[in-house]
């Protein structure tokens, strides 16, 4: 049965940082249009300390290596979003306890612990026009498939739904919450990086475990 190690949580971090500092420049915009542009620029900085934490871990355990992801997005993405975005990986780490390797059940439980530890922070729920938007569809989707493979694809498309529904959303929670009907339109910047991990995810599991 397919597993992911320590080595493979790393490569799935990596990922994660690649493909968002891909698309810092398009967060950036959707960002400009919500709120104050600098989405991309934080959540692909942090994603980049958090892989240079991880490559100095003396002992990169499972736990160490979701921990580290956890501080760098709470300390190096600063406001109430880095909390957040941190907090979805800081919840996390409990479930890992000293596991040295993740089967799919346990990476769903994972998940969903983040996105719990989300929705208890930052008070939004589906429909309020912010990551959890993207980040609860994903999560139940991964939950509802029986294996790895299938759950990330299955994820990734719908984490890419939820985000795209966030354009005919008025925003409860966060900046755009100022806009009213003026948000109507715009893609939520935070639901658009969640796609982007869970699509990096998907992808990295293809090219690497299938
Ligand atoms: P900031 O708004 O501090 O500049 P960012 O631009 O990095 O932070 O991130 C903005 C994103 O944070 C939004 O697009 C939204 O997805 C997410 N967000 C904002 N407030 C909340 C909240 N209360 N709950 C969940 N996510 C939120
Ligand atoms: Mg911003």
């Amino acid at each position: 049965m397919s597993a992911i190690g320590a080595q493979d949580l790393s490569a799935l971090i990596q990922a994660m940082a690649e493909r968002v500092a891909a698309e810092r420049e398009a967060l950036n915009r959707l960002d400009a249009a919500l709120g104050d542009g600098d989405h991309g620029t934080s959540i692909s900085t942090a994603f980049a300390v958090a892989v240079e934490e991880i490559e100095a871990l003396e002992q990169p355990s499972l736990n160490a290596i979701w921990l580290a992801t956890a501080k760098a997005l709470m300390n190096r993405m600063g406001g109430a979003s880095g909390a957040i975005f941190g907090t979805f990986f800081l919840k996390g780490v409990a479930t890992l306890r000293d596991a040295d390797r993740l089967h799919k059940d346990a990476m769903g439980a994972l998940l969903a612990a983040g996105l719990e530890g989300v929705k208890a922070r930052g008070k939004a729920g589906v429909g309020d026009k912010t990551m959890v938007d993207a980040l609860a569809p994903a999560v139940a989707a991964f939950g509802a498939a029986d294996e790895f493979a299938s759950a990330w694809r299955a994820a990734a498309a719908a984490a890419r739904t939820g985000a795209e529904s966030t354009r005919d959303q008025v925003a409860r929670q966060g900046r755009a919450k100022f806009l009213g009907e003026r948000a109507i339109g715009q893609q939520d910047p935070g639901a658009t990086t969640i796609a982007l991990m869970f699509e990096a995810s998907h992808l990295w599991w293809k090219e690497n475990k299938q």
